[in-house]
């Protein structure tokens, strides 16, 4: 059925801004062309020697940018689809490492917001990625364990790796919690991967409460 609202604001591709039909608005948020033009990795990075980072695709790609940004402002439920679809299609292009970076006795952890940055969003993003994760990969979620203890300033527009760092420095603790994570694969949850400091705070803090092996997985790698 075609609303009053469809025939006044008809629905647009996010990234391209053509006009879409029932189907691409309702599954992809994006024109096939913008959509099926996402590309995702099909390897694994390094960016430190002791962790693996997931990553699906670049944030350099302007549609799946376009993809977070509404997912993270205009809230979850409409871009669920498209996410979804594009973990699958990672999972079909790298088959063959899920096994070995996805093991099936891991956590999965998000990255933790500040309870005052939570209040004004209303939801984590993060959280909600761990949640799609596991449904699609039968591992739980451990929305508590860490703790953002600080609030820290944006770290979009800081351009040094040092400032960063310092901006996030003992922002993340573990609640404690006996025998955890202790033996435990942990798999960090987060939306986009800039510079890393945020994620190598919550490992320090895993670690020193003895978590093994950590890795990260996220939707966009700048
Ligand atoms: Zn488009």
């Amino acid at each position: 059925m075609v609303s009053l609202l469809d025939i006044l604001f008809p629905p647009i591709c996010l990234n391209c801004r053509t006009y879409l039909n029932g189907l691409e608005e309702k599954e992809n948020l994006l024109c096939d062309i913008c959509f099926t033009g996402i590309k995702v990795y099909s390897n694994i990075f390094r960016p430190d020697p002791r962790f693996n980072l997931i990553a699906l695709g670049s944030y350099e790609t302007s549609a799946l940018r376009e993809l977070l940004h509404y997912f993270k402002y205009n809230g979850f439920l409409a871009a669920r689809a498209p996410l979804e679809k594009l973990m699958m299609r990672w999972l079909s292009t790298n088959s063959s490492l899920v096994s070995h970076f996805l093991p099936p006795r891991s956590l999965l952890v998000p990255i933790p917001l500040h309870r005052s940055r939570l209040r004004a969003r209303g939801f984590n993003q993060a959280e909600l990625i761990a949640e799609v994760l596991s449904q699609l990969f039968q591992l739980p979620v451990e929305k508590a364990l860490l703790e953002r203890t600080r609030d820290t300033k944006p770290q979009i527009g800081m351009k040094n790796a040092k400032e960063r760092e310092e901006n996030v420095k003992n922002s993340i603790t573990v609640r404690e919690r006996p025998g955890w994570p202790q033996h435990q694969n942990v798999i960090l949850v987060d939306d986009v991967y800039t510079s890393g400091s945020t994620m190598k705070e919550a490992m320090r803090a895993l670690r020193r409460s003895g978590a093994k092996n950590i890795s990260a997985f996220v939707i966009a790698k700048t």
